[in-house]
């Protein structure tokens, strides 16, 4: 789409006047038009010079990534897009709203080298990773898509397709772009990071310079298990990950969220309570339980209504915060793990 114009999309304004020899203002000027006012056409930049606007429109683009196809729940909470990226590669991404909040769920690789037992999108494999205009371009597709009004400011979960942490530079620059106060302008504590526990992620994470939040997908808590529904833990095992998490907490004060996908008879019993409890001890964190989404194939079960709330329980009397969360979405496959960028053709919107 773009062949060898610049993309705008992933510079900060500084790197568009540097990109382009502008002036400091005519950076901040394009970056506002992008990334406030959700504008990729330059003809429509009224505040530019013409002359400008005529070259910027030969040698760039803004976005060079586009969506192909919207479905929306049935009950309006969810709404999936797939969104073709200037290659072809396909990457989904999602809205969820809840009354009045909105939050975007941000795919960040094409694929994932993964491969969790129980998550669709491992199981497509591993394409690309994606650039941070890819990442924070993702936000305003949606934010289009779903009309969403321009005084909602949106929370950020980047916890799509991919592993956050095995991008972590295109990641950190998403992050900023969102963050920027000429863009979209969304504080720190509205975005969380989701990782599978990529130990050298998790530090470089601690050391930056910002209130984003870490959210650790942990499903298991000994080493076999957990090496058995997540293979990565073979390469950053249970017992790093969690002095990582424990460095985390002493370095940056902040509270970490634990995910765990409810699997039925699987990760689910009060010895699996017992274990997540010791692992907990003396962390600063709050769990997050999901029931599993199912993915057509695969080998689990969800784990009853009854399992899900003695897990709770169980964890509650431990003394750790835990929720057990509502799912949206599951009837277009756009809940947790069940992104997979079909290739289905095109239906309207
Ligand atoms: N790679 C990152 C982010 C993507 S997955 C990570 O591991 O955190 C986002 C969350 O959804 C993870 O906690 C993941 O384990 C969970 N998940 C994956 N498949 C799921 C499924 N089918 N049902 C429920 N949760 C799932």
């Amino acid at each position: 789409m773009s062949g060898h114009r610049h993309c705008l999309m992933g510079l900060m304004p500084e790197q568009i006047t540097e990109t382009l020899g502008l002036k400091p203002f005519q950076g901040r000027q394009i970056f506002h038009w992008i990334h406030r006012k959700g504008v990729v056409d330059f003809d429509a930049m009224t505040n530019l010079a013409k002359p400008l606007r005529e070259r910027l429109k030969e040698e760039c683009v803004a976005q060079d990534m586009r969506i192909v196809n919207v479905q929306v729940s049935e009950d309006g909470g969810a709404a999936k897009v797939l969104i073709e990226l200037r290659d072809g590669e396909r990457v989904e991404s999602v809205l969820l709203r809840d009354g009045d909040r909105v939050t975007l769920c941000l795919s960040s690789q094409a694929g994932c080298p993964l491969n969790c037992a129980f998550c669709a999108t491992g199981a497509d494999g591993f394409r690309r990773n994606l650039d941070a205009g890819e990442i924070a371009g993702q936000a305003l597709l949606l934010l289009a898509a779903g009309e969403v009004p321009r005084e909602v400011t949106p929370n950020i979960v980047c916890m799509g397709m991919g592993e956050p942490f095995l991008n972590y530079d295109n990641l950190v620059a998403a992050i900023h772009l969102l963050m920027h106060p000429e863009g979209l302008e969304i504080g720190a504590r509205r975005i969380t990071v989701s990782t599978v526990g990529v130990v050298e992620g998790i530090a470089r994470f601690a050391a930056e310079d910002w209130q984003v939040r870490l959210s650790i997908s942990l499903h298991a808590a000994n080493e076999e298990l957990r090496s058995q529904l997540v293979p990565y833990n073979k390469k950053d095992s249970l017992a790093r990950l969690r002095d990582s998490v424990r460095d985390y907490g002493a370095k940056t004060g902040r509270q970490i969220t634990i995910e765990w996908t409810l699997l039925d008879g699987v990760n689910d019993t009060p010895k699996d309570v017992r274990e997540l409890l010791a692992f907990l001890r003396g962390l600063k964190a709050f769990v997050n339980l999901i029931p599993w989404n199912p993915v057509p194939g695969m080998p689990f079960l969800s784990s009853t209504r009854a399992n899900c709330m003695n897990f709770l329980q169980g964890l509650e009397q431990g003394g750790v915060k835990a929720t057990l969360r509502r799912e949206n979405g599951g009837d277009i496959a756009a809940a947790c793990g069940q992104l997979r960028a079909q290739h289905e053709p095109p239906t309207p919107v």
